[in-house]
């Protein structure tokens, strides 16, 4: 069983990516449905979101809990109620949850988290998948996690060029080690998700296109993949004038529908940053190829601090309605939910299957 071939090339992708007539975009985004459908079929699988402490030792020019934004009370949730998230997570049914917080490299942290892992992976029958998305890490901090049940991390490259990156991050930032985390990730054993922000300023449709090369590049197995969305009270929050969110929106529906032709058999998230920016952003990103969607579970009392974004949907809404809210706009694109499934892309089963073809022969 071989992982899938791409389904288009880098000159094609940037035709996609410089074409501006909106029926041929929607034949692209028609297509990448049906090699959604070939590869991974209408199943979405849900990712609990627990947005366990937004104290964070970066400055992301983009973010709005960069460390130098004063605004948000920081908070850490404690053990129990990250267990308790869990548990809302498995009685749901859905089969994974995604820890994701600031990044820190003190050992407190690398504890906290561990502790964390473990207590997820005691809740009900022991079968939650388990997602970080902690930022950088030191290879050793990533493989006690691993052990500790981890099976999946999410680390967004944020764009596969390194100039940008630059203009993006303060300097002690570095590209280069954010791709060698991703290498590491890959050696530990982790299923690897990357991703960027689409439509920052400054990149270009080439850059976009050198993104989804990455992504195959780096031969990952999920992508997180989201408009850019300015902050007010960041750094970069003057260059949104003119900030189209119609533009970003259609150019995000295109990456999603590009990445899945590249790589046809890996989980794409329909992101939150989507709805942020359409009501139905999200089920519009499942129609353009994505597969999998994070409905958060972050207590209601902490979301007003988590906001990465201005205009950051469901800051009100409590898991149970989102639960239902979630099912029924999934259930009116024609899509189903996979309950109680883990729901790892085919194209991680395959190269596990690969694997272990080797070791045999
Ligand atoms: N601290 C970790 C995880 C939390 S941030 C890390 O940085 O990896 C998760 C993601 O939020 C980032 O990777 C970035 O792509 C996204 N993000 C931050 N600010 C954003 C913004 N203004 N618009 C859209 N996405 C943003
Ligand atoms: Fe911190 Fe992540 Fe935001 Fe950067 S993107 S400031 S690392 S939370």
């Amino acid at each position: 069983m071989r992982t899938a071939e791409p389904r288009i090339d880098r000159e094609e992708t940037l035709r996609w990516l410089r074409e501006t007539d909106r029926t041929a975009t929607e034949a692209l985004l028609a297509r990448a449905y049906e090699v959604k459908l070939e590869h991974i079929g209408r199943k979405v699988h849900f990712r609990g979101l627990i947005e366990c402490s937004n104290i964070c030792r970066k400055n992301c020019f983009y973010c709005g809990i960069r460390r130098d934004n004063a605004a948000p009370q920081r908070y850490q949730m404690t053990p129990d109620e990250i267990a308790e998230c869990g548990a809302q997570a498995m009685e749901a049914g859905y089969g994974s949850v995604v820890l994701q917080a600031g990044e820190r490299s003190d050992s407190r942290f690398a504890a906290y988290i561990e502790d964390a892992v473990r207590r997820l992976k005691a809740v009900g029958d022991g079968s939650l998948g388990i997602t970080l998305s902690l930022g950088e890490q030191p290879q050793a901090v990533l493989h006690r996690w691993f052990l500790a049940g981890a099976t999946r991390y999410l680390l967004r490259i944020e764009t596969s060029n390194p100039e940008l990156y630059a203009k993006l991050h303060p300097e002690d930032h570095s590209w280069h080690e954010r791709k060698q985390c991703l290498h590491g990730l890959r050696e530990i054993g982790y299923q690897v998700g990357t991703g960027v922000m689409v439509g920052l300023p400054g990149q270009t449709m080439e850059d976009l296109a050198a993104d989804v090369e990455f992504y195959r590049e780096m031969d990952v197995d999920m992508i997180g993949m989201g408009p850019y969305v300015p902050h007010a009270e960041t750094p970069m929050a003057e260059q949104a004038e003119g900030f189209d969110a119609a533009r970003q929106l259609d150019l995000a529906l295109r990456m999603v529908a590009l990445t899945r032709l590249a790589l046809p058999d890996i989980n794409i998230a329909a992101t939150t940053a989507m709805q942020a920016l359409h009501p139905e952003g999200r089920e519009l990103a499942l129609k353009a190829g994505a597969n999998i969607i994070m409905p958060n579970l972050t207590p209601v009392r902490y979301r007003p601090f988590y906001k990465l974004y201005d205009g950051k949907p469901c800051l009100d809404e409590d898991p149970e309605a989102c639960r239902h809210c979630l099912a029924g706009r999934i259930a009116a694109i024609g899509e189903e939910v996979g309950y109680r499934a883990l729901g790892d892309s085919p194209r991680f089963q395959r190269r596990q299957a690969e694997a272990s073809e080797v070791t045999a022969g």
